[in-house]
């Protein structure tokens, strides 16, 4: 045991404390700063625009809401009219109405029976609650218990016109969809959608349905690629399988790139087995293969092929899911034209031991909840293995441990970052 220890403790080609490893954070930087957003934009109805990022601000040309509006069912009464000691009888003049507002004049001891939503009348500046008011016939009586204003929502609340509402780079959600309609505005423009080729690379890989020989698997790299992608809202090209042969990888890698605006291709990038990829993408585009000091995820490749931007992502599941998050999403958003967003981390208590060497970032996968006093605690997956792509399904969160951490214990602080925000 002793001897075993010792030998694993000593430096090998495995080993993490590298200097030539970038660390993840200089790695995204490098990669942000080699890309740019597509330019081109099309206009499409606001209920096609859901995920799609704008391309041009959204002003508002109206006041929303268009007019002084009451927030109760109750009576709109004047200022003037509000009793300061005892209670007051007013007389019922009409009613208003959402969207059919009171076309009287309001005088002095008169009141409006009022809906929530309806225009206040102008000589009206109070909407008094109808369970505040006691109703004698066409007769309220009201008390010294109301104030100027109350109840009453002012014309441009929520928005002024001439106000930019959503900025260009946005990614349009749900909230966004009523707010744009809101403003009365019926087509958005958008960029147009990335395209993303991708592939999985490997002798061993087999398509779902065919039947495993000795030593084959499933592709699974593809399908969590297809779904990330779609979820991003990118147009995809799924290029298959692709054997390792160079005049196979040479042929995808060259379709690929006349057809998307990035590439991602899975497998094939660790040492050894990488080289005559890494000899194609010499040939045919400009890729630097990069160790990041990050668990899972090592090896990892980024460049260009023609106009696209190249992708060589890791072959073990999953490094691939890690590694699209931290590095391809936040990159691909940029040439998707969106507006930066920091990763939001949340510090949560961890619930049992988090083993880690110091010298590489790592993304555990975890599961966060909420514990008898309300605070946050994760628990981590107990097989953390690069293959093991089930802690990514039954996780919902990365812990995210920093370069320099070792061990941590229970009940100690750490990182995490949720999988699913509520939008
Ligand atoms: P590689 O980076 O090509 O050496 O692959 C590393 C590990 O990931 C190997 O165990 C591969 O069999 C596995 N792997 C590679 N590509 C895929 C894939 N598309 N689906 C599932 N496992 C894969
Ligand atoms: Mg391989």
């Amino acid at each position: 045991m002793t001897t075993n220890k010792r030998i694993i403790a000593e430096p090998n080609c495995d080993d993490d404390y590298d200097d030539s490893s970038l660390t993840p954070a200089a790695a995204l930087e490098r990669m942000l700063e080699g890309v740019s957003a597509v330019v081109a934009s099309e206009t499409v109805p606001v209920l096609e625009s859901l995920g799609r990022v704008l391309s041009s601000p959204i002003v508002s040309s109206i006041d929303v809401p268009a007019h002084r509006n009451s927030a109760m069912d109750g009576y709109a009464v004047r200022s003037q009219d509000l009793p300061t000691s005892g209670t007051r009888d007013l007389s019922i003049v009409g009613t208003a109405f959402a969207g059919k507002p009171y076309q009287g004049t309001v005088r002095q001891h008169q009141a409006v029976r009022i809906m929530t939503g309806a225009v206040v009348p102008d000589s009206t500046n109070v909407v008094v609650m109808q369970e505040q008011a006691t109703l004698d016939g066409d007769r309220i009586i009201i008390d010294e218990r109301h104030k100027d204003g109350q109840n009453v929502r002012a014309a441009g609340e929520d928005i002024l016109r001439g106000t930019t509402v959503l900025e260009s780079g946005r990614i349009v959600v749900p909230a966004d969809l009523g707010l744009i309609s809101s403003l009365g505005i019926g087509n958005v423009d958008v960029r147009r959608r990335t395209r993303v080729a991708f592939l999985s690379t490997g002798d061993e890989l087999r398509a779902v349905g065919e039947p495993l020989g000795a030593g084959e698997i499933h592709d699974s790299n593809r399908y969590t690629l297809h779904g990330m992608l779609l979820r991003l809202g990118i147009e995809i090209i799924d290029l298959g399988v692709v054997r390792d042969e160079p005049s196979a990888v040479r042929d995808a890698l060259s379709e690929a790139a006349s057809r998307a605006d990035a590439i991602i291709s899975s497998g094939g990038v660790s040492v050894g087995e990488a080289d005559y990829i890494k000899e194609i993408l010499a040939e045919i585009g400009q890729v630097n293969f990069w160790k990041v000091a990050m668990k899972p995820g090592r090896p990892l490749a980024f460049g260009s092929i023609g106009k696209a931007i190249f992708f060589g992502l890791p072959g073990n599941p999953v490094s691939v899911m890690v590694t699209f998050y931290q590095f391809v999403q936040p990159t691909l958003l940029k040439i998707m034209g969106a507006e930066s967003q920091t990763p939001l981390l949340f510090k949560a208590t961890a619930a049992n031991v988090l083993k880690k060497r110091p010298g590489r970032t790592e993304y555990q996968r975890g599961f966060l909840s909420r514990g008898a006093n309300g605070e946050l605690l994760v628990a981590t997956e107990s097989d953390q293995g690069s293959g093991i792509l089930s802690s990514m399904s039954n996780a919902n969160c990365f812990v995210v441990l920093p370069l320099d951490s070792g061990r941590v214990e229970a009940g100690a602080v750490v990182d995490v970052q949720p999988f699913f925000g509520i939008m």
